[in-house]
């Protein structure tokens, strides 16, 4: 089995401006040898993605455009993203598919975009509770990652992040239970084993999102293919996104 570095991703939604964002990394302290077992990335709003500066964190942005330039008013692409310094791009985020309409077609044309300009999707899937209630948890996860991976070759997908989120535990304070989480990771990781090889879904990291807090991530880090997190709420305050990455960093000490 790879040994696959856990990765811990804020995600700030429409929260901090430069400003504060700059006070943010001012104040989050890591020690090196912990940065060497953890990546460490931080989704600000497109205007404060300079201001995270420094070593510690891989920039991403929370969208992007799947268009490459061109009168598109209001919309940012990748090469803009690009040249700003950012590494990752959320995709899929279940706030951009409710709020904003976005299909599983958005979405895989945003992950080719991302991946043609040499980005990382950090590619977000997950089921409502109505869909999990009725007994749809595979079918779901399985139209999103087929989907949403569509023309992407072994080596793009093996640049992929997947960020399991359960619609039900996004910003509720709600978490899925150990076996839960642990049960939808399997599934998604043996759905690209079936759509690649065993070996590229073996080295694939899924995060779990959904209320991960300092008081359950030691737990829900510690699950078997959960590697990593990405974070809403608990990731707004530097201390306690210090303490999530101290968790990750456990779970492979
Ligand atoms: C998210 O927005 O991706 C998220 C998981 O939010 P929260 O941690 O607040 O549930």
């Amino acid at each position: 089995m790879t040994l696959r570095k856990p990765i811990i991703a804020a995600n700030w939604k429409m929260n901090k401006g430069p400003a504060e964002a700059s006070e943010f990394v001012a104040h989050f302290k890591l020690e090196a040898a912990d940065l060497e077992k953890v990546e460490i990335v931080i989704a600000a709003p497109f205007i404060a993605l300079s201001s995270i500066t420094g070593k510690n964190f891989a920039v991403a942005a929370q969208n992007c455009s799947d268009k490459e330039s061109g009168a598109y008013t209001g919309e940012i692409s990748v090469s803009m993203l690009k040249e700003v310094g950012v590494e990752y791009v959320l995709t899929g985020h279940s706030e951009r598919r409710s709020l904003y309409g976005e299909t599983d077609l958005e979405v895989n044309a945003k992950n080719c975009q991302i991946l043609d300009h040499g980005l990382k999707p950090i590619f977000c899937i997950g089921e409502t509770l109505a869909e999990r209630e009725a007994g749809n948890l595979k079918s779901v996860l399985k139209t999103q990652v087929t989907e949403g991976l569509k023309g992407i070759c072994n080596e793009g997908v093996l640049n992929c992040v997947v960020a399991y989120e359960p619609v039900w535990a996004i910003g509720t304070g709600v978490t899925a239970s150990p076996e839960q989480a642990q049960e939808a990771h399997a599934m998604v990781r043996g759905l690209i084993a079936e759509l690649y090889t065993p070996e590229i879904a073996d080295q694939i990291r899924i995060q779990y999102g959904g209320s991960m807090k300092p008081a359950n991530a030691d737990e829900l880090l510690g699950l078997p293919d959960i590697d990593g997190g990405l974070v809403g709420g608990a990731a707004l305050d530097p201390e306690s996104f210090l303490s999530l990455v101290r968790s990750a960093v456990n779970s492979v000490s």
